[in-house]
């Protein structure tokens, strides 16, 4: 089957519950890139996404705690975000 076709299949399946997290389009890419190379065993287009979040999309916790491992990606980039806000207001 060729890759592509994995890749969406997998966004079709998971676009929904990162949707709800309101995630931004390189981190949705990244999650799904990862559950292709992870799980599914396909080697992605590895160069798609963020790659900063790998640290969250290992193949455990892909398998063990989907959900948990996508709050645990929000979290993260809620932070980075009220970082990069606080730095551009102190610059003003
Ligand atoms: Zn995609």
């Amino acid at each position: 089957m060729p890759l592509l076709l994995i890749h969406e299949f997998t966004h079709i399946c998971v676009d929904n519950e990162i949707q709800k997290r309101k995630r931004p389009h390189l981190a949705k890419e990244r999650i799904v890139s990862r559950i292709c190379s992870e799980i599914l065993e396909f080697d992605d287009h590895n160069s798609v996404g963020d790659k900063s979040l790998d640290m969250f999309l290992s193949k455990e916790n892909l398998s063990s705690d989907f959900l948990g491992t996508l709050n645990s990606i929000a979290d993260h980039l809620k932070i980075n975000q009220a970082q990069i806000k606080a730095h551009a207001s102190r610059n003003k």
